[in-house]
């Protein structure tokens, strides 16, 4: 494979209003994404998003942009790779960081792979026959109970089977909040919490989480702050609910700590976080290897992100995913879909994209660069 050129776009997406995320981590309203198509020199091309949140990885899009082009593209352009991998490689030794940009490179990499081989990425990188569809879990962001029961009703009468409340946002008060939608919606829907890392000490998360052990929580996502991994590991001894490792966990170097010291239940991975689609796949196979599972987490992304995300769900044993739905949401809260075809969520499943590469591509080739 060889890449002749490098073109990126900012593209703005407006999330449905009612819909913003309120988490420990701020309000998110309206994403403002990164582009990214690889040429080969036959003119065929390889699509990727770079899920860009400051708050999140440091990544704006507009900083995006200038690296990938000032940066990135001087060590690729021009160049011939014998794997998908290898752009991604030669990236990484020659610049820290930039996970969510970098995974944007790496997803247009495996894509224009793919295209070239007439395959889906799927069947190149699955050890099963890709499931057709996979369960989704939504988030809840931090809301008054009224406000909570409200999402709660809607989206589980969309079929969403699994809630995920962001916990730990003031002023509310989670235990009434998860009390009156268990009130209104019963036993049946599974509940996971994720803290954002909000709870500042071992005694503050073991008190949390227990307090919500009456309402039946299936899993707790990242109750203490992310880079306290051994904390999280004190927690995950002292609680009886499964631990979920997300924002404490980017990289495979943060992995090997965070298996070293005992830290998670299952680990949610995606290639923005990861810093790679490269990184997610082997990451995963770490985890299947030490006897834990793996779960798809999200920055938002929109359906061009999400293709890449469903593909490791649906293509790799290490996500059992009808014990442990995704954050595969994008449908959920966007406008519309940012792909051709749209990923459909019909449900509460996500179905898996058939197409060969990850199976979409931008919907929008002519937005106007802002
Ligand atoms: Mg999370």
């Amino acid at each position: 494979m060889r890449i002749d050129r490098i073109e990126t776009r900012i593209v703005e997406h407006p999330l449905l209003a009612e819909r913003a995320i309120v988490s420990s981590l701020g309000r998110h309203t309206e994403s403002r994404y990164l582009t990214i198509t690889l040429y080969d020199d036959e003119g065929r091309r390889g699509f990727g998003e770079a899920a860009t949140a400051p708050i999140w990885s440091g990544e704006a899009a507009e900083t995006a942009r200038w690296v990938a082009q000032e940066l990135f593209a001087p060590l690729l352009v021009g160049h011939h790779f014998d794997h998908p991998s290898e752009p991604l490689g030669r990236l990484d030794r020659a610049f820290f960081g930039h996970p969510f940009l970098k995974a944007g490179v790496d997803v247009a990499a495996w894509d224009l792979w793919a295209k070239i081989q007439g395959s889906p990425v799927s069947k190149l990188i699955g050890d099963r026959e890709p499931v057709a569809s996979v369960p989704t879990r939504v988030s809840i962001g931090g809301y008054s109970s009224e406000e909570t029961v409200r999402l709660a009703v809607q989206f589980w009468e969309a079929g969403i089977r699994t809630l995920k409340f962001k916990t730990g946002v003031p002023p509310f008060d989670d235990v009434e909040r998860l009390g009156a939608v268990r009130e209104r919606l019963g036993g049946a829907p599974v509940f996971t919490i994720d803290a954002n890392g909000a709870y500042q000490t071992e005694d503050e998360a073991v008190a949390a989480i227990e307090a919500l052990i009456p309402f039946d929580i299936a899993l707790a996502e990242q109750p203490t702050p992310r880079d306290r991994i051994g904390m999280l590991a004190r927690v995950r001894r002292r609680v009886d609910v499964p631990i979920l490792a997300d924002e404490c966990v980017f990289t495979p170097g943060h992995l090997a700590e965070a298996l070293d010291c005992d830290a998670f239940d299952l680990l949610s991975l995606y290639p923005g976080k990861n810093g790679g689609f490269t990184h997610s796949l082997a990451m995963a196979r770490t985890v299947q290897d030490a006897g834990k599972s793996c779960v798809i987490g999200s920055n938002l992304e929109t359906d061009l992100g999400q293709a890449a995300m469903v593909c490791l769900a649906a293509s790799l044993t290490a996500f059992p995913v009808e014990r442990h739905a995704c954050d595969l949401m994008s449908a959920l809260f966007y406008e519309r879909s940012s792909t051709r075809p749209p990923i459909v969520l019909r449900d509460g499943r996500v179905a898996t994209p058939r197409g060969i590469g990850f199976g979409v591509e931008p919907a929008d080739e002519h937005a106007a660069d802002h």
